[in-house]
């Protein structure tokens, strides 16, 4: 038996295509679009305005994906809310949603687990199991949107898993995002962060988006951050930023850097003094992140005042620099935690 399509994944060319092998107008791939991507309905019996033998069809040979909700934590700090969704085949994902002055910003995962190994992260530790869809990736935007009743302006692809690792699905995810005539967001309110695997940034450079690249940077030398990121073996940190110049070059996007400070091993002056020259006359920006310490591994956050000396630093070298506010800090943060505590928990790993 042939698989249902999976439809909320189809960009407008493809439904139009299916709805015509079904021998249908293609106004009807319109209609359809909207009730998936604007109204967000789960089932094609809520699509009304499609007839009953069309809704049938549909139902026989397409599937629309939906998530459960598993939990949520609700930050009193500051608003955080901290998901935890069930996919369709039981696997579990965190999504998060952070309030912001200038709206409302989601942090989406893009795979189950990731097998990049970065050694203070713990979304990594079980390795990998697989990508999401273009499908489940909007999904969690979709139900944060719905669970809050509140416009979702910002995405971020930032959390478990590697985007570039699941390259097509994410591509076709960012397609559908920003349709017009889907949820809209614009180009320059999504942002992609990698660990840095050079061929997809450049590839993703070629294709002139008006998305925002984040570079999980975290050393300053080709060394320091082999000690911390074994995707450094693959890729060496200069190519590692001349794929970020590149990315610049084509798009004339700011590229971030993300910086998260570990305690005595990449917090020192002679970092952010290596770190400075290393990006030196870059149209660029660096997020410092204070790590957020798993209980897996033993590193410890960087003290204020060395977070602050770090900062002062690059600032004068004429970088510019913010360091990330911690969002939900008396909820599980740090990527991945809030999934593997349940799971555990759950004696599902
Ligand atoms: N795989 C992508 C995106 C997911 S991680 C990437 O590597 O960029 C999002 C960011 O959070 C990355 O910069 C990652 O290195 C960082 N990160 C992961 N775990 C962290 C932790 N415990 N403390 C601080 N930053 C962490």
């Amino acid at each position: 038996m042939n698989e249902k399509t999976d439809i909320k994944s189809l960009n407008r060319t493809e439904l139009e295509e299916l709805l015509t092998e079904m021998g249908e107008k293609s106004f009807r791939a319109r209609q359809i679009y909207e009730w998936l991507h604007v109204k967000q309905v789960n089932s094609f019996e809520e699509m009304s305005n499609l007839s009953k033998a069309l809704r049938e069809k549909l139902e026989h040979s397409c599937r629309i994906t939906a998530l459960k909700k598993e939990q949520v934590q609700v930050s009193r700090l500051d608003g955080t809310r901290k998901y935890l969704f069930a996919l369709g085949d039981g696997n579990l994902i965190e999504s998060v949603l952070m309030r912001y002055k200038h709206g409302n910003s989601v942090c989406i995962s893009s795979q189950v687990g990731c097998r990049m190994g970065c050694k203070f992260c713990a979304s990594t530790l079980d390795g990998l199991v697989r990508g999401l869809t273009p499908s489940e990736m909007l999904d969690q935007i979709y139900a944060i949107g719905k669970d809050i009743g509140e416009r979702i302006s910002n995405v971020v692809v930032m959390g478990t898993g590697e985007p570039m690792d699941n390259f097509d699905n994410l591509l076709k995810f960012i397609e559908i995002l920003t349709d017009e005539n889907g949820l809209n967001i614009s180009q320059r309110n999504v942002t992609v962060s990698t660990c840095g695997i050079v061929p997809k940034i450049r590839e993703l450079a070629d294709k002139k988006l008006s998305i925002t690249l984040a570079l999980s940077l975290h050393a300053s030398n080709q060394k320091k951050r082999l000690e911390l990121m074994p995707v450094a073996n693959k890729y060496d940190i200069h190519e590692v930023i001349d794929a970020c110049k590149y990315y610049f070059a084509q798009t004339g996007r700011r590229v971030t850097f993300e910086y998260s400070l570990v305690g005595n091993v990449n917090d020192t002056d002679e970092d952010a003094r290596e770190l400075a020259a290393l990006i030196a006359g870059m149209n660029c920006h660096v997020n410092l992140i204070p790590v957020n310490p798993i209980k897996e591994r033993d590193y410890v956050q960087s003290n204020r005042d060395a977070i602050l000396a770090f900062q002062h630093k690059l600032e004068h070298s004429g970088i510019n620099v913010t360091i990330r506010r911690e969002m939900g800090r008396d909820i599980d943060g740090a990527c991945g935690q809030l999934r593997r505590k349940y799971a555990v928990t759950h004696r599902e790993l």
